[in-house]
């Protein structure tokens, strides 16, 4: 019997305005939605004010996650033969990204780890598979979304009733993730609807890969679960869209996008130039770090 989840995608109706004419679509990216979703103030000063306020230094955890993405990313760019776990440590090298650290000690602890999770993640990858994608941008519009978007890696499996596409996302954070970040990862129901239109073939699986503890989180979307994603999203656009226009005819900005501090105010760029930011922010710049240890 065929599985719920298999009904065929939503056609999306062109969405008018007032005066008949199509609305605008709203481009973005899962971190732009991402941003006013966590704090409107942090969206404006990074994708609305011009010039933008001036960004904090660089931290050590974004430097991390870049250099072990990168890794992965060149790994596969290898040919299949040479594939193996000996290529790590030049792959890891050549890419290592070397801001953010407090010193060339936590430096050399911090790479000495992700070589380590590294070692262990690729010695559970078949060297043979060749993914759909990896770092592949897939975009897709809606009747409000222009929505694109770059997946760590689109595997290829199969499904019971075919070959899927199924989103693998990579985390380097300190934090194990279980089953409800998967399911609640917007970034990944919207890489997943994307994925089913640029590869014409279902995609509704979606995977949180941890390196640090070798976990990986799986949620199963259904058709009804991505579109409730991808609802909501249209939603996070028109808000967006009618703060912006607020702006533009008068209204004031930062009562228009409020600030929303908390706990990730610690690792927010504008900390500096946000005085709520700055009494929320509680950690220091190398916490997420700082655990890592020989
Ligand atoms: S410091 Fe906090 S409140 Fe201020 S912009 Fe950043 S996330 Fe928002």
């Amino acid at each position: 019997m065929p599985s719920t989840r298999r009904s065929s995608p939503s056609v999306v109706p062109e969405q008018l305005g007032f005066d008949g004419m199509p609305e605008r679509l709203f481009v973005c990216t899962p971190s732009k939605l991402g941003a006013y979703a966590d704090c409107p103030r942090r969206y404006r000063h990074s994708y609305v004010d011009r010039p933008a306020p001036p960004k904090g230094p660089p931290w050590a955890h974004n430097s991390l996650g870049a250099s072990v993405h990168t890794a992965l990313k060149n790994w596969y760019a290898l040919p299949t033969a040479s594939r193996e776990l000996d290529a790590l440590p030049k792959l890891l090298k050549a890419t290592w990204v070397r801001e953010g650290y407090r010193d060339v000690d936590q430096e050399r602890v911090v790479y000495r780890a992700a070589l380590r999770w590294l070692e262990t993640y690729v010695r559970g990858l078949d060297p043979a598979d060749e993914p759909l994608g990896v770092e592949r941008v897939v975009a897709t519009k809606t009747a409000v979304l222009a929505f694109n978007g770059r997946a760590d890696r689109i595997d290829s499996r199969q499904g019971p009733d075919g070959p899927e596409a199924v989103i693998v996302d990579y985390k380097t954070g300190r934090s194990g993730l279980d089953a409800d970040d998967a399911r609640g990862s917007q970034a990944l129901a919207l890489y997943a609807y994307a994925a089913s239109r640029v590869f014409r073939r279902p995609s509704y699986r979606v995977e949180l890969h941890h390196l640090p503890t070798g976990t990986v989180a799986v949620h199963e979307h259904t058709e009804e679960s991505l579109d409730r994603q991808v609802r909501r999203a249209e939603q996070t656009a028109r808000d967006i869209m009618a703060a912006e226009r607020a702006v533009a005819g008068g209204a004031d900005a930062d009562a228009e996008f409020p600030t929303n501090p908390g706990a990730l105010c610690s690792w927010c760029d504008f900390r500096k130039s946000c005085p709520a930011g700055k009494e929320a922010a509680s950690k220091d710049p190398w916490a997420s770090v700082e655990h890592l240890t020989e």
